[in-house]
């Protein structure tokens, strides 16, 4: 009877944050990047509020890309300097050895540095690996890809893994990142939930070159 009871309570929970969870970033979806800094700036337990859920959330999933992605950057060079863009509570920096550079909207942790990915700061060819690992919210995200290869040395590395309903036509999306100076060298599809591309930086980006994504949907369970 207890155990139905708390099992009960685990699901009622459950159900909860991913209400919450999917309510805030339908919201970040929509709003622009500045308004959402600004609410989290002002409202410091949204932002905890959003990764506690996120985190909960996760734990229902088979498999969760942050992991995967940091089980394929241990097998690297510890050497290769790394940029985190869109953190979160910053798992990369603190499952490796290397030095990670960890960018998001606000900071609740030292290592952590508040800004837009858009615009960070580094200099240009600064960094060997660059990571957006679910943090690719808003439709246009061209500038967080121009981003990336301004900080990316020439053949740098450029990880995404995103949510596979967030693209319209994957033979588009993968022109278009040629065009922002990204060549396509590996890609895991093998995953029903989100897909991971590593892309090589083979130049600079042409201009006026746009890259969409859909809206973030999370699913319900
Ligand atoms: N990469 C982490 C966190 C993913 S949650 C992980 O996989 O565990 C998405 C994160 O991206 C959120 O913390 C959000 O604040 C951040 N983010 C989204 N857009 C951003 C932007 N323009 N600049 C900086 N951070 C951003």
């Amino acid at each position: 009877m207890e155990r139905r009871s708390n099992n009960l309570r685990e699901r009622m929970l459950s159900l909860i944050q991913g209400a919450k969870f999917r309510l805030m970033n339908e919201k970040m979806c929509k709003l622009p990047i500045k308004n959402i800094k600004k609410n989290f700036e002002n409202n410091p337990t949204d932002f905890i509020e959003y990764h506690d859920s996120y985190k909960s959330l996760q734990t229902n999933w088979p498999e969760k890309p942050i992991d995967k992605l940091i089980e394929s950057l241990k097998t690297r060079s510890k050497f290769k300097i790394i940029a985190d863009m869109g953190c979160g509570n910053a798992q990369l920096a603190q499952s490796l050895p290397n030095k990670v550079h960890s960018f998001d909207l606000v900071s609740h942790n030292v290592n952590v540095i508040a800004c837009n990915m858009s615009k960070v700061p580094l200099s240009a060819e600064a960094i060997d690996i660059v990571v957006f690992c679910l943090s690719l919210m808003g439709t246009n995200i061209s500038p967080f890809i121009i981003e990336a290869n301004r900080i990316l040395k020439i053949k740098g590395l450029l990880i995404i893994s995103e949510l596979c309903n967030r693209f319209f036509n994957l033979r588009k999306f993968l022109s278009t990142m040629q065009q922002l100076g990204f060549q396509i060298i590996k890609q895991d599809k093998s995953n029903d939930c989100f897909w991971t591309f590593e892309f090589k930086k083979i130049g600079n980006p042409k201009p006026y070159t746009t890259l969409k994504l859909k809206p973030f949907l999370y699913k319900k369970r």
